[in-house]
């Protein structure tokens, strides 16, 4: 496992490879943006914690800009909380977040987190819950319940890349292509129904997780 870091503070760096290599992951460690872009365009890496202030290109044009061509898990550092939902979202695409100052042990743990989520194949994944696109409907161990289309459409949107949080005007937008004004309460309810829904397949799981202050992700680690 190859680790990139990307980050100017040379003693948060060398404090972060110390961790690394004491679980056994390999690392690279970038301070300048641009040679860092230039070099994990290049070079592939199974991960990449990405700090946002940088020298040369900023973190959220290297994300942005690696999206194009992979979905290598990255782990946005960063001080600026009100910056999150971009960084999730569509628009720059990073896999999770750090919030600065953090420990390093809870960023390895986040790390160790990221990796597991994005190496386990989907379908093979948890307890296998089938959405059934074409019929609406979602299927567990034999059992089905049907879905309304926006129930679908929440389900399809979170499941696509289980763990990935995201707000609530994120998820109108997928679900309602007519740019009609939605309330997050709106949101909120559909997703509330989903989650009935969802129980009466199994009613220990929890598929969908709210995030404090941000929105949902769903999870199939049952
Ligand atoms: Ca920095």
């Amino acid at each position: 496992m190859k680790i990139a870091i990307v980050e100017d503070e040379q003693k948060l760096a060398s404090l972060l490879q110390d961790y690394l290599h004491k679980e056994s992951y390999e690392t690279v460690h970038y301070s300048d943006g641009t040679i860092a872009l230039e070099t994990l365009q290049s070079a592939p890496h199974d991960l990449i914690l990405l700090d946002l202030m940088l020298p040369g290109t900023d973190g959220m044009t290297i994300c942005r800009e690696l999206r194009k061509t992979t979905n290598v898990p990255i782990i946005m550092m960063t001080a600026r909380i009100e910056e999150i939902d971009r960084l999730l979202g569509l628009e720059v695409g990073a896999d999770d977040y750090i919030c600065k100052p953090y420990s390093p042990r809870e960023l390895v743990a986040r790390v160790k987190a990221v990796l597991r989520r994005t190496q386990t194949p989907q379908q093979a994944s948890g307890s296998g819950l089938e959405i059934l696109e074409d019929e609406a409907m979602v299927r567990l161990n034999g059992k089905t319940c049907e879905v309304t289309q926006v129930e679908l459409g929440l389900l399809v949107t979170m499941a696509a890349h289980p763990g990935r949080i995201y707000n609530r005007q994120q998820l109108i937008n997928r679900i309602y292509t007519d740019n009609r004004v939605v309330s997050d309460r709106t949101v909120d309810s559909h997703i509330k129904k989903l989650r009935q829904k969802l129980k009466q397949l199994n009613s220990e799981a929890e598929y969908i997780h709210s995030v404090y202050g941000i929105g949902y992700k769903f999870e199939d680690n049952q």
